[in-house]
């Protein structure tokens, strides 16, 4: 199946099983904004447990805070939101389309990388087991001007941005002859700036009101309260705080489904070292969270790191965890070394001390600083887009059959287990009932009677449901049930009393936990 098709269904059956609706739907939606139904929210709010514990309860130097939205306008100015938060774009003058310059170039280096992996997947496919990768790549001529493409356009690309040379930017577009994908022309308007920000007014009146922004990054919450939890937590460096929460820009081009959205929500952490081991902590950060994500299952090669050659000016290290998306390798997750740029902002435009006195160093001073910054909404994205897969499967009279189902780790699933009697009769309803009534308290379970049994699995089997429990008759008899696995298909024979037990040592959020710290 074409991958535009296999994303195609995957947003619908996102819809169609109460995942994620098109925000105020019935107003025909607002663009780039999303709501998250019945078991969208259950599902965000396991990731965000998973994330959440992985930092504060697995590190005694990482606390937790919740800041406002709403800061103090100077934040934004010092913060360089005000002046530099902005994405350059660039009209089709036929389509009527607008772009990211950046993200039209981004693209034709994708272009080129893809003719490259091409290139070296058809060597693989020759050689077989005797392939040499990094010779091929060497030496093979093919290869090997593409690369010299890539690094021209990387170089040129990086100057323009850094310059901010708007001009640049846009003969970049018009010498690669990058053409708009909806028209296939290239008549480009000139480059512009837009600020990403959101504005709005707080006060009564007009005159009293001041200018504040909804914050387009939940970072700014954590370093300004630096000192106040640095100092009632009693920290001592190196530190950590984390924060979840919502964040907002104004995208120029919206797209992807909750890939990029004008509302969305971030998981951020930032950790105050002290200056000259940054590149350090980098280096251990970048590894934790690679951790993080291949521990829930979906394969390492579906992951991988993108370092930046361009850094922001106050940057002096920063890589991407990029995962293989339907439509290709994007970014889920930012990691940067900060310097001791925003603290330093802060000192600067509040007037404020922003240091931080070492007892064995016998000194003070602005910490530096790394960033982990990754998007709820994408790791959401990356899950189920992982996640569900139509299988084909043969029945046992040799007919083919399929099913839609979600693969989701079992300690994400926002449904644990569905309980099932298997007719609407003697006593099986009860019976379920009863389990429910004690199970509940440590899973979310699910009570359904209605069609047939194989209807019912195949209903759990799409919400990503791990366990199906089926009271039968012999329930009656000798306190046992089955339960189905979703995965495999392959039913079991339990008692009800080991149900707990079973289901519990599979489903929590501790065994991922755990898996960080023991592998
Ligand atoms: P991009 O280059 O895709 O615009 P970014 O580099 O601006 O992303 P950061 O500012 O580093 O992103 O934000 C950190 C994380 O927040 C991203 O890795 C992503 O997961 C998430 N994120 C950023 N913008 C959006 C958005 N518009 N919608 C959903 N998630 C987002």
């Amino acid at each position: 199946m074409a991958q535009e098709d296999i994303f195609k269904k995957l947003v619908a059956h996102c819809k169609e099983y109460g995942y994620i609706f098109p925000s105020s739907e019935i107003y025909d939606g607002l663009s780039a904004v999303y709501d998250y139904g019945q078991y969208g929210v259950e599902l965000k709010n396991n990731i965000k447990k998973y994330w959440w514990d992985s930092m504060v309860l697995l590190n005694e130097n990482i606390v937790g805070i919740d800041s406002a939205i709403f800061m103090h306008p100077t934040i934004w100015k010092a913060s360089g939101h005000v002046d530099a938060f902005n994405d350059p774009l660039i009209d089709n003058k036929d389509s009527k389309k607008r772009y990211r310059a950046d993200v039209l170039i981004e693209e034709q280096l994708a272009k080129i990388e893809d003719k490259i992996s091409k290139e070296v997947e058809k060597a693989r496919l020759r050689f077989g087991e005797d392939f040499d990768e990094k010779k091929f790549r060497e030496t093979n001529q093919r290869v090997l001007a593409n690369q010299t493409k890539i690094d021209e356009l990387n170089a040129r690309f990086s100057k323009a941005m850094n310059d901010n040379d708007l001009a640049g930017l846009r003969q970049i577009i018009i010498d690669n002859e990058i053409v708009c994908p909806v028209s296939g022309s290239r008549n480009w308007t000139e480059v512009r700036q837009f600020n990403l920000m959101f504005e709005t007014e707080m006060g009564a009146t007009s005159e009293g009101a001041s200018k504040v922004y909804l914050r387009p990054e939940t970072a700014q919450g954590i370093f300004v309260n630096f000192l106040n939890v640095q100092k009632t937590g009693r920290m001592k460096i190196p530190f950590g705080i984390a924060q979840i929460g919502k964040a907002f820009r104004n995208e120029i081009v919206a797209r992807l489904f909750i890939f990029r959205m004008r509302e969305f929500e971030q998981m951020e952490m930032q950790f105050f070292v002290q200056p000259g081991l940054e590149l350090d902590w980098f280096r251990h950060w970048k590894e934790i969270r690679m951790k993080w994500h291949t521990s829930l299952g979906f394969g390492e090669e579906n992951y991988r790191f993108h370092d930046h050659t361009k850094l922001a000016h106050y940057a002096n290290a920063a890589t991407d965890i990029e995962f293989r998306f339907p439509f290709g390798f994007r970014e889920v997750e930012g990691i940067h070394s900060r310097t001791d740029f925003d603290l330093k902002q802060h000192q600067n435009f509040s007037g404020k001390k922003m240091q931080y006195f070492d007892p064995e160093k016998g000194e003070s001073y602005i910490p530096y600083v790394i960033e982990t910054s990754i998007g709820v909404d994408r790791m959401f994205l990356q899950i189920v887009s992982a996640a569900l897969q139509e299988e084909e499967l043969k029945k046992d009279d040799g007919t083919l059959d399929s099913r839609v189902v979600m693969r989701l780790p079992s300690s994400l699933a926002p449904v644990k287990l569905a309980v099932m009697p298997l007719v609407r009769k003697d006593g099986l309803p009860e019976i379920a009932e009863k389990i429910i009534k004690n199970l509940r308290f440590d899973f979310n379970c699910q009570y359904d009677d209605k069609d047939s049994i194989g209807r019912r699995y195949r209903r759990q089997d799409a919400i990503g449901t791990p366990y199906c429990i089926t009271i039968d008759h012999q329930t009656i008899d000798d306190n046992s049930v089955t339960i189905r696995y979703r995965d495999s298909m392959e039913q079991e024979r339990v008692k009800i009393s080991q149900l707990k037990d079973i289901i519990a040592e599979k489903v929590s959020i501790s065994g991922l936990l755990k898996k960080l710290q023991n592998e």
